[in-house]
């Protein structure tokens, strides 16, 4: 199994070395990592990456030595990706820095809604329900935009508003259709993403229900842990090793 979408510490992740033991103790294949990135031009965004130093915008050379590095040492097929937040209003930001940095492959992410993240339960939760069925709404035309832009390689967590309760159950048929049809025209592959599987949420994104109207337009699908800390990885491996034995699942692999 190929798990392409882990952290390190040059996002909000572990140590990338403890990343890679724990990939080598679940028996992985592959491991990539994806550090969040964000390279939007905005005050708000320049705030947002000092807050939280998300600097790979400036440290992926740094990291790519380190994963140069851990490729000595180790048999695992290590991959040297990225998890780029998306927005419309700066593709062309992200298109220049991607081109740039030359990752092996990029994974795009929609985080943020109309200025708040996605997992802001607070934010969500005093909104009326009309204001919460329109961020939906916004949610799924910036995954949409995402798909068409194919600036990136793998779409993750497509459904992230479900970890959110004040937005979970939102997303509606109409919604997944709309996806669905998005993915059927990208070269975008959408992750099988085991963010919150063994969390409060307890499913993956996509969610079970999604996953037929996904599978019935014959999507496939890359594996992602989405794992911050090694114990995290370990959690979800039964689940995601259920993913790949399931036959009617399509797993792929990137040409990377
Ligand atoms: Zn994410
Ligand atoms: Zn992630």
């Amino acid at each position: 199994m190929h798990d392409y979408h882990v952290h390190t510490t040059y996002s909000d992740g572990s140590l990338l070395p403890r990343m890679v033991a724990a990939a080598e103790e679940a028996g992985l294949d592959g491991l990539g990592f994806a550090d969040h990135c964000n390279v939007f031009g905005t005050e708000g965004a320049r705030a947002y990456r000092n807050a939280f130093g998300f600097n790979l915008d400036l440290t992926h050379e740094r990291r790519r030595r380190a994963i140069e590095r851990s490729r000595d040492r180790t048999d695992l097929r290590l991959y040297d990706g990225v998890e780029m937040d998306y927005h419309p209003d700066h593709e062309g930001a992200i298109e220049d820095f991607l081109a740039d940095a030359e990752f092996d492959y990029a994974i795009g992410s929609v985080h943020q809604i109309d200025g708040a993240n996605v997992h802001d339960r607070e934010h969500f939760a005093a909104l009326s329900p009309a204001e919460r069925e329109h961020a939906v709404e916004t949610y799924v035309e910036r995954v949409c935009a995402l798909l068409d832009s194919e600036l990136v390689d793998i779409a993750a967590h497509i459904d992230i508003v479900e970890r959110n309760p004040a937005l979970r159950g939102l997303l509606d048929e109409g919604h997944y259709h709309r996806i669905a049809d998005a993915l059927a025209d990208s070269q975008t592959v959408p992750e099988i993403n085991a963010g919150r599987v063994t969390r409060e949420y307890g499913d993956f994104h996509p969610s079970e229900q999604f996953l037929e109207t996904l599978l019935a337009e014959g999507v496939a699908f890359t594996i992602g842990s989405d794992a911050h800390e090694p114990d995290e990885l370990l959690a979800c491996q039964d689940r995601l090793a259920a993913v790949v034995r399931n036959e009617d699942l399509p797993i792929v692999e990137l040409d990377v």
